[in-house]
């Protein structure tokens, strides 16, 4: 493989002998300045005669003259240095020059310089020791960090089989279902043979995608742990140096080191701060260019292997949306991992993995401390454990007890930044109805996906909860009752919250008018589903047909009128469907408030407990609504 790091490898040090070579050049520039002004031996001999000087100084080589001060002053203070000149000896041995200063009184200073080249040497040495060792320094320091130089030794973290990494599934709670999914990848490593003889295919790159503090890498690590295999992982950002091509060698030898250990899972934690998008945000000079080719060369080396080798890639990002797309295709990381943040259960299960750790007063009820932290992550509900060891100390305890629990919750909400923050019981109830809203009405309508699972603890930053349907088959194309169907069901929240509330509503909804305006007014332009606009398209998309830039920018080639009109179509279809969730929820009445309460009780429901709560509430309308407008 042509390889443009080993092409640039010659560019480091050449830059740096320049450097030194300036930084020489100054220092002689320097020395030459203090030097007295050099005469021929005639002139110094005149300038004796003549009365001029008052000292000389005699040296092996040179005679120094220091002038008169009234002498030298001609016009306005003259320069230091020109109050002395200097000369060579003459090589004859002249003595009549020593009587001739003794005659006319010059004060005169032998000056035995026996070791003058040494002297004379270190003035030439000692600048250029000190750059050297300067320079030695930085290399050692670049050679450490697996840069420079030999542009080969990488900083990651090794773990062989020898000092196994400990961590296993056990120390993991809360995210079962990424667990259930990476138990493949576990088996696979264990037993590979058995896979090969069946040609299966296993991923080749799991992507972990979640939340800060969720468990990402300690997951990964669960895997080799459980597995029984090397480990190998290096993160993200510390492939951001200023050299072009380090992070590039890095990988490759990354990849060379893990292939020799196989099996075993080569992980890079904060897959984002390479991967981005090469597209999108060029950044200032070295970095953007360093990354597209650490990129580069991580989709070479991804490409390069075959997971029959034994090497299974793992990545974690707490921001897929702004990978690479290439990083994802088929072939690479395609198995994507969801590590969600844990609900009240799954909290329960990570204090109490932690709480292993520490000496618990057997009365504390960890249930209690899991209830008051919605939102909180595995890293949070950790710091709180730990925090909580800390003030049973401080408090002379041999035991952490409730209050010493309560009062870490306390310090470590304070810790956490606005966004993370942890809902208060107003929220929580706002977004269970809103939830139960969307919930409901995409069990009444005719055409919506099932609900799989509805949650008030949100998924992504800045997010509320969120209601998961899973389409039973997949589809290519939706019919007009399909989609004002699912307009439907995204009104469901913000009918919900206007029912519960009498009116008042919040900004929780944002998302949902987005997707359900956008959906409308594709069913106005795109679908010809107006009966105002007719069979007609209006805006020619710039973007490939393809789904996602369907949304994208497009070239207007209507009228204003016709805008007006688009407006008002999307706007009637948005407002009827508003209108059909607002009267399903008020026909469901006590079902909302019933499903609104056990998600504020169990923050996560799936299928079957959704069910449960609207069976066990009497149906008022059994049969179901059908779509129409
Ligand atoms: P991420 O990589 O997702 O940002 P980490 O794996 O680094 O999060 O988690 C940091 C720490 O928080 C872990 O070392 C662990 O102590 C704790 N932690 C996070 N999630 C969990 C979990 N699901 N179960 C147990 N501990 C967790
Ligand atoms: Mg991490
Ligand atoms: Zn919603």
């Amino acid at each position: 493989m042509n390889n443009p790091v080993r092409q640039r490898q010659w560019l480091f040090p050449v830059v740096n002998l320049l450097i030194l070579v300036a930084l020489l050049y100054a220092g002689t520039m320097g020395l030459g300045s203090i030097a007295p002004q050099r005469v021929s031996y005639t002139e110094f001999l005149a300038q004796v005669r003549a009365g001029k000087l008052s000292a000389v100084e005699i040296t092996d080589q040179d005679l120094i003259g220091v002038k008169k001060p009234d002498t030298a002053k001609k016009k306005g203070e003259p320069a230091p240095e020109e109050r002395i000149i200097a000369t060579r000896l003459p090589g004859i041995d002249d003595t009549s020059l020593l009587k001739e200063l003794e005659e006319r009184q010059i004060k005169v200073t032998g000056h035995i310089e026996r070791n003058a080249w040494i002297w004379g040497l270190l003035g030439w040495m000692l600048p250029l020791l000190i750059i050297g060792l300067v320079y030695v320094f930085g290399m050692r320091r670049l050679r450490q960090g697996g840069g420079a130089m030999t542009f080969g030794r990488n900083r990651a973290k090794i773990y062989d089989q020898s000092s196994r990494v400990k961590v296993t599934f056990a120390d993991v709670a809360g995210v079962d279902e990424a667990k259930t999914e990476l138990l493949e990848i576990v088996d696979f490593l264990r037993r590979p043979a058995r896979y090969q003889a069946l040609g299966g295919r296993i991923p080749k790159g799991v992507l972990l995608v979640g939340p800060p503090g969720t468990g990402k890498t300690l997951l990964a690590k669960a895997v080799a742990g459980e597995a029984g295999v090397a480990f190998f992982s290096i993160s993200g950002s510390e492939f951001v140096e200023m050299f072009v091509g380090v992070g590039a060698a890095r990988v490759r030898d990354l990849f060379e080191q893990a292939k020799q250990k196989a099996p075993c899972i080569v992980f890079i934690d904060e897959l984002d701060a390479i991967g981005k998008s090469r597209t999108s945000g060029r950044g200032i000079g070295f970095s953007n260019e360093e990354r597209e080719q650490t990129l580069n060369q991580l989709l070479a080396e991804v490409d390069g292997f075959d997971t029959s080798e034994g090497v299974i890639l793992m990545a974690a990002t707490n921001q897929p949306e702004v990978l690479d797309a290439a990083l994802l295709r088929a072939g690479r990381f395609d198995r994507q991992v969801l590590v969600d943040r844990p609900d009240l259960k799954g909290r329960e299960e990570i204090l109490q993995v932690h709480a292993r750790k520490i000496h618990m007063a057997p009365d504390v009820d960890l249930g209690i401390i899991a209830a008051r932290t919605p939102g909180m992550a595995g890293a949070d509900l950790a710091n709180i454990v730990n925090e909580s060891a800390l003030l049973a100390v401080r408090r002379g305890s041999n035991s952490v007890e409730l209050r010493d629990m309560e009062e870490a919750i306390d310090r470590v909400m304070l810790g956490l930044e606005k966004k993370r923050r942890v809902m208060t019981p107003a929220e929580k109830e706002r977004i269970a109805y809103h939830e139960s809203g969307h919930t409901l009405v995409a069990l009444s309508v005719q055409h919506a996906d099932p609900v799989h699972r509805v949650s008030i603890i949100p998924r992504s930053i800045g997010a509320l909860g969120y209601t998961l349907q899973l389409p039973t088959e997949e589809r290519f194309l939706m019919t007009q009752p399909e989609l004002e169907d699912r307009i439907t069901v995204l009104m469901g929240g913000r009918a919900a919250e206007e029912i519960q509330y009498n009116g008042v509503v919040s900004t929780g909804a944002a998302d949902d008018l987005d997707r359900a305006s956008e959906l409308a007014r594709q069913m106005v332009t795109r679908f010809g589903m107006s009966g105002q606009l007719g069979k007609l398209t209006y805006g020619r998309p710039l973007a490939s047909p393809f789904l996602k830039s369907m949304f994208t920018t497009e070239e207007r080639n209507y009228s204003d009128t016709t805008a007006r009109i688009i407006d008002e179509e999307s706007k009637r279809i948005v407002d009827a469907a508003f209108e059909r969730a607002e009267s399903i929820l008020r026909e469901r009445d006590d079902q909302l408030n019933h499903l609104a309460s056990e998600l504020m009780r169990k923050e996560t429901l799936n299928k079957e407990e959704v069910d449960a709560v609207v069976q066990s509430t009497a149906p008022p309308a059994p049969a179901k609504q059908a779509a129409g407008r």
